[in-house]
């Protein structure tokens, strides 16, 4: 009798610490969501005088108002538009989290994210190769959020590769998973900067690469869309070496199957 009453003394605590850690789960969900939406109604307010005020610098620029204070007016709003831009892109993700999955083509996508960002790669004088392969390779998913991280993940590597550089982009799949990889001659990433490439804000701390705008949303944005999907970004990367990025998403052929 004593023994069951110790096993029974054990359960109830057992069923305590569940119950707490349920509370606490749903506490932090709504505290989740709270940020959310924080920071898409915040980023909403700053973009509605943003758009004024760029707005009001091309009439100066049509104008032809060229005064360097002119410049910086256009390179600081546009930093700021880029940056309310992620803002609001992060916040629809954490929306977004019960999304419909169709069948999304990854070449289709892939190929759309590197005609984006064509005029990007030239200015840098950054060559982009496509291994296009001639049949669909599909992923299950939403495609405009796989874009979204095509677009970053690709565009992290022209922008993070010095002219004469290049990028390679290549499709696959194995029967469980398809994927989509980016590999560039760029800069590269330290073993300490690898470690919170998915935190939000972080920018590695090599000058080189803080020289660059950017918001470090990007990458934070891309973790949670592929984990949203039940996939995956893989990183590998060497500090001057350049870096390789695979985003893995679900094959639809093994979800339909399982
Ligand atoms: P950012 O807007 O700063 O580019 P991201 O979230 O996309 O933000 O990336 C976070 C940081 O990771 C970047 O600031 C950069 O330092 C580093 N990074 C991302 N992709 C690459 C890459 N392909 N090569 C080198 N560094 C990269």
């Amino acid at each position: 009798i004593a023994e069951i009453a110790r096993e029974l003394g054990r359960m109830v605590q057992n069923a305590r610490v569940y119950e707490t850690e349920q509370l606490l789960v749903s506490e932090l969900r709504e505290l989740d969501r709270y940020k959310g939406e924080l920071i898409a109604t915040i980023s909403h307010e700053l973009k509605t005088p943003l758009t004024t005020i760029i707005g009001h610098i091309e009439l100066l620029e049509d104008e032809g108002v060229g005064a360097r204070s002119v410049l910086a007016l256009r390179r600081n709003a546009d930093r700021l538009d880029r940056l309310i831009q992620n803002l609001l892109d992060y916040a629809q993700v954490q929306e977004r989290r019960r999304f419909v999955r169709r069948e999304v083509d990854l070449v289709e996508r892939a190929e759309g994210a590197i005609d984006l960002l064509g005029q990007l790669a030239d200015t840098g004088g950054v060559r982009v190769d496509f291994e296009r392969p001639d049949e669909p390779v599909l992923a299950s998913g939403d495609a405009e959020e796989i874009g979204t991280v095509l677009n970053n993940l690709i565009g992290n590597a022209v922008k993070y590769t010095r002219p004469g550089g290049h990028v390679r982009v290549a499709i696959g799949a194995d029967p469980d998973w398809a994927h989509v990889t980016v590999t560039d001659t760029g800069i590269g990433i330290s073993a300490v900067d690898r470690g919170h490439l998915f935190s939000t804000f972080h920018r590695s701390s090599n000058p080189e690469a803080l020289s660059l705008p950017g918001t470090g949303l990007g990458l934070a944005i891309s973790h949670r869309i592929a984990e949203a999907h039940g996939g995956r970004i893989e990183v590998d990367s060497v500090l001057g070496g350049g870096s390789t990025f695979r985003l893995v998403l679900p094959n639809p052929a093994a979800a339909t199957a399982g």
